[in-house]
C-alpha cells in the first residue's frame, strides 16, 4: 500500500473516530435514532443514499482541500479574537493587527500541512489554494479594520476592538428538535430603545441612563465561489436562529453568511417565527425519513456531484456497484 493511501486511511480512521465520539455524545434521547445537523440535513437533501453511507453505514469519508481549509481559515479568525488588544498600539493598529494576523495563518497552514500534502494536489495547486486562503483572510480583515477604525475615534481601540469581536464557535444542542450545530460567530449588540437611530454604544460606553436591548446577529463563515443565500444555507441558518432561541429564551435579529473571498458585508436573512418554524419543519421530515436502516429507502440521486472532473463522491467506488 502506497504511503499517501496509508496516509488518507489515517484520516479517515480519525474522521470516523470523530464521527463516532460525536454519535457517542448525541445517542442520549429515546426521542431520536441520531441527532441531526446542517450537514447532515444537506447530505439527506443532496442525496438520501450519500446519507445512508454517511450517517448509517458510517462508511469512510475522506479530508478534500476545501474542507481543510474551511477548518484552518475558521481556526484563524477565532484566534485572531483572542489577541491581547491592550498590547497594541493605537498609533499603528492596522499594520500590528495584520502581522498577527498574518502569523496565525502561517501557523494553522502548517499545523495542516501534512493533511494537504497527502491530498492529490500538485504543488502548483496546493501553491494556488494557500494564497487564495491568504487572501480570504486578508479580505476579511480590510473590513473588520474599516469597522474597528470607524469607531475608534468615537471609543477608543480597545473599547471598538471589543464591539466588534464575537463570540466564537459555540456549540448548541436542541434536545426537543434533536439538532445541533456550531455558529461561527454571535455579535451581541445593546441598541438603546430611548433612542431609536440605530445601534447604541451604551454598552461599551456605560451609559447607564440608556434603556437597551439585546439585538443578536449571527454568522457563518464561507470559503464558497459565489455569494449567495442559496436554498441550503437558508436552511442552515434558519437552524442556528432555532438553536439560538431554544438556549437563550429569543430569536436573534439576523442571521447571516459572510463570503470570505468576497470583498463585501456579510449577506444576512431577517430572522421571524416563519423561518424557525420552517427549521423545525425540515428537520422533523429527516428525523422521519431516517428511521429506517433499510438502504433501499434511501435512493440515489444521480447528479454531477457523484463525479465530476476533478474529484468524486466518498462513496461513489460502493454506490456505483450498489443496489
Ligand atoms: S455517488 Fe452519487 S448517487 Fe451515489 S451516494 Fe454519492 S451522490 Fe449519491
Amino acid at each position: 500500500m502506497d504511503e499517501k493511501r496509508v496516509s488518507n486511511q489515517k484520516a479517515s480512521e480519525k474522521n470516523k473516530k470523530e464521527r463516532n465520539n460525536h454519535r457517542a455524545r448525541e445517542i442520549k434521547s429515546d426521542k431520536f435514532k441520531r441527532v441531526q445537523s446542517p450537514s447532515s440535513i444537506n447530505t439527506y437533501n443532496q442525496c438520501p443514499r450519500k446519507y445512508y453511507y454517511n450517517y448509517i453505514e458510517e462508511l469512510e469519508t475522506f479530508p478534500s482541500i476545501h474542507l481543510i481549509r474551511g477548518k484552518l481559515t475558521h481556526s484563524v479568525l477565532e484566534d485572531f479574537f483572542k489577541v491581547d488588544i491592550t498590547k497594541v498600539s493605537e498609533s499603528n493598529f492596522m499594520f500590528e493587527l495584520r502581522i498577527v494576523l498574518m502569523e496565525l495563518f502561517k501557523k494553522h497552514w502548517n499545523e495542516n500541512a501534512d493533511e494537504i500534502n497527502d491530498l492529490d494536489l500538485t504543488q502548483n495547486e496546493i501553491n494556488f489554494y494557500h494564497e487564495e486562503t491568504k487572501e480570504m483572510v486578508i479580505s476579511w480583515f480590510k473590513r473588520f479594520i474599516h469597522n474597528i477604525a470607524d469607531d475608534m475615534n468615537k471609543v477608543g481601540l480597545i473599547n471598538a476592538f471589543k464591539k466588534h469581536t464575537p463570540k466564537t464557535e459555540e456549540e448548541f444542542i436542541s434536545e426537543e428538535h434533536g439538532v445541533r450545530g456550531f455558529i461561527d460567530a454571535i455579535y451581541e449588540y445593546e441598541k438603546d430603545v430611548s433612542n431609536p437611530s440605530g445601534k447604541s454604544d451604551a454598552n461599551i460606553l456605560g451609559n447607564i441612563h440608556s434603556r437597551c436591548e439585546k439585538e443578536v446577529y449571527l454568522i457563518d463563515y464561507k470559503t464558497s465561489k459565489k455569494a449567495v443565500i442559496t436554498t441550503e444555507y437558508r436552511l442552515q441558518l434558519a437552524i442556528y436562529a432555532l438553536l439560538y432561541q431554544e438556549k437563550y429564551g429569543f430569536l436573534p435579529k439576523k442571521a447571516g453568511l459572510d463570503f470570505l473571498k468576497f470583498d463585501s458585508a456579510p449577506l444576512y436573512l431577517d430572522v421571524d417565527k416563519e423561518l424557525v418554524e420552517m427549521a423545525k419543519r425540515e428537520v422533523a421530515k429527516i428525523h422521519e425519513n431516517t428511521k429506517t436502516t433499510d438502504k433501499k429507502q434511501y435512493r440515489k440521486n444521480i447528479t454531477s456531484l457523484c463525479k465530476w472532473h476533478s474529484g468524486q463522491c466518498d462513496f461513489y467506488d460502493v454506490c456505483k456497484d450498489d443496489e
